[in-house]
Order: structure tokens, then sequence, then C-alpha cells
């Protein structure tokens, strides 16, 4: 089985990363950072991220399998204390793969698509942001505030919890637009409520500018200098998580408060 570690850079992480190679190796894995088959991400849910983010371009081969060096998180099955009990989980047991839809978002000045396993946000703390929102080509509203957050399922806990959106359960399919920081008076309203829709819809944000807004997804972000149009949709890639061991999706919920 070839496989590779992604590891925060702190002490902690890097001691689990060396443990997880020592042991793997000495059963007969192969450390393959280019080709791996498993990609064991050890530090937190952003160190996830960033995992899933590095191998976009063979996410249909890699599973993933998340190992927390803090408390447990939404991404990651094991803590660092449970780590024997992984390794063996790991060298022993088959997993049961779940996947997780990707957003893809495009904007019409770049031909290159970017992919998001949480959320895509437009953001704007220079001057209010006003744009149109369209789901399946319709207009939907024009939202003024600090920007929008299009979320997954798997991005209901993150972002867009915070932005008093729903927490969806595991195994839904759907993505969930939440303004953020909307401003509402008697000129204008939006719905002011997140409005969650089928996962195949898409949504489009037009603006005559986006100039001082950025474009960000997960824990990446790109200015969207020059960009009049910004297009979503759940793609056809899926992340796929390596289950080792049952931990309920309510478990991982009561972990986050
Ligand atoms: P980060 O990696 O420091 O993560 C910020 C927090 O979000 C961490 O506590 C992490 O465990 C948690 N998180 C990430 N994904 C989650 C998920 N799916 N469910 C529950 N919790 C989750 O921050 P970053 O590198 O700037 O961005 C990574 C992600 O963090 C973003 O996709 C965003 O959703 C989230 N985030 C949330 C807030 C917020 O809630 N106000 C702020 C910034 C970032």
């Amino acid at each position: 089985m070839k496989y590779s570690v992604v590891a925060k850079k702190d002490a902690k992480s890097h001691a689990v990363e060396e443990k997880i190679k020592e042991r793997l190796q000495s059963s007969g894995w192969i450390y393959d950072k280019a080709e791996p088959q498993l990609v064991i991400c050890v530090g937190g849910d952003g160190t996830l991220l960033y995992g899933v983010h590095q191998y976009l371009h063979r996410i249909s081969e890699v599973n993933f399998l998340g190992i927390h060096t803090g408390t447990l998180g939404f991404f990651t099955d094991y803590t660092e204390e449970e780590l024997e009990e992984c390794l063996h989980d790991v060298l022993e047991k088959e997993p049961v793969i779940f996947e997780s839809g990707l957003l893809k978002i495009k904007l019409d000045n770049n031909p290159n698509p970017y992919y998001a396993l949480n959320e895509m946000r437009v953001e704007n703390i220079v001057k209010s942001q006003i744009m149109d929102i369209y789901v399946d080509g319709e207009f939907f509203e024009t939202c003024r505030g600090s920007g929008i957050c299009l979320s997954t399922q798997a991005g209901s806990t993150a972002y867009n919890r915070s932005l008093g959106g729903a927490v969806i359960d595991c195994g839904l399919s759907l993505m969930q637009l939440a303004e953020i920081t909307a401003i509402q008076h008697s000129k204008h309203r939006s719905l002011g409520n997140p409005y969650i829709m089928m996962e195949n819809r898409h949504v489009t944000m037009k603006s005559e500018t986006f100039d001082t807004a950025i474009l960000c997804y997960d824990h990446l972000n790109v200015p969207l200098e020059a960009t009049k149009e910004i297009y979503c949709e759940m793609s056809n890639r899926k992340v796929r998580f390596a289950r080792y061991r049952h931990y309920s999706y309510l478990r991982r919920l009561k972990n986050l408060y």
C-alpha cells in the first residue's frame, strides 16, 4: 500500500508523523508522496483541507484519514493519544469509504476552476459589496453587505455555522447560501435567512465590480480584481474519507460546542 503524510508544522504533529512513517514502513507500506493511495493528515481540520487541496489532481484515487493533535475535529477520526489504535486499524481493517462532494467555482476571467470542500466566500471588508445572485440562471436577489458564503454539507459546521446557517446532516448533498453582515433597510431588503438548495442547482454572482473583494475557498483565497461573474455548482469530484471505525456525526457535532 502506498501512503503519504501531511502534517501541521508543529513539533507535536511532526512527532506523530515520524511514528506513523516508522510503523507503516516496518509493515511493508511504501511512502509515496506523488501517488499515495492513503493520505494521513496530522493536525486539525485545517490540515485535512490542506491535504485535500494538495491532492486535488488525483482526488478520485486517494483516501484521506485525519488524526487530530488537539481535540477531535470534524474531519479527524482519531486523536494523537489514539495513534496506536489508529495504526492498528489502518493495518488490519478494511475502511468504509465516506464521500463528500466538492464545490466548483468558476470566474469569468479565469479558465481554471477552484474547488472547495467546505465553502466559497466572496468577502469585501473594504467597501459594501453589491452583487446580484442568480439561481439556475433566474434572478434571486441583490445582496449588499460584506459578502456571501456558499457552503457544502461538509462546510455547514464551519464558517456557515458562524453565520447562523443550519448544520446539515451527513449524507445529504446540497448547497447553502448565507449572507455575511447583510445591510437591510427600508430601501433594500434581501432574504436574510440562509437558503438551502438542491445540489443540482447552480448559483451565479454578478457585480459591476468585485475589485476590492476576495474569493475565499476553504483555507485559500484569491483577489477578485477584474472579475464580473462567479459561477458555482457542485462538481462530480468527491473527497473520499477512509473510516476505520464508527464515529457518529452526532459525536462529531457535539465536539464542536
Ligand atoms: P483554520 O484552519 O484555522 O480553521 C478555523 C476553524 O474552523 C478550526 O477550528 C477548524 O477546526 C474549523 N473547521 C474547519 N472546517 C470545519 C468543518 N468542516 N466543520 C467544523 N469545523 C471546521 O482556518 P482557515 O485556514 O482560515 O480556514 C479553513 C476553514 O476554517 C474555512 O473553510 C472556514 O470554514 C473555517 N473558518 C471558520 C471561521 C469562522 O467560523 N468564523 C473563520 C475562519 C475560517
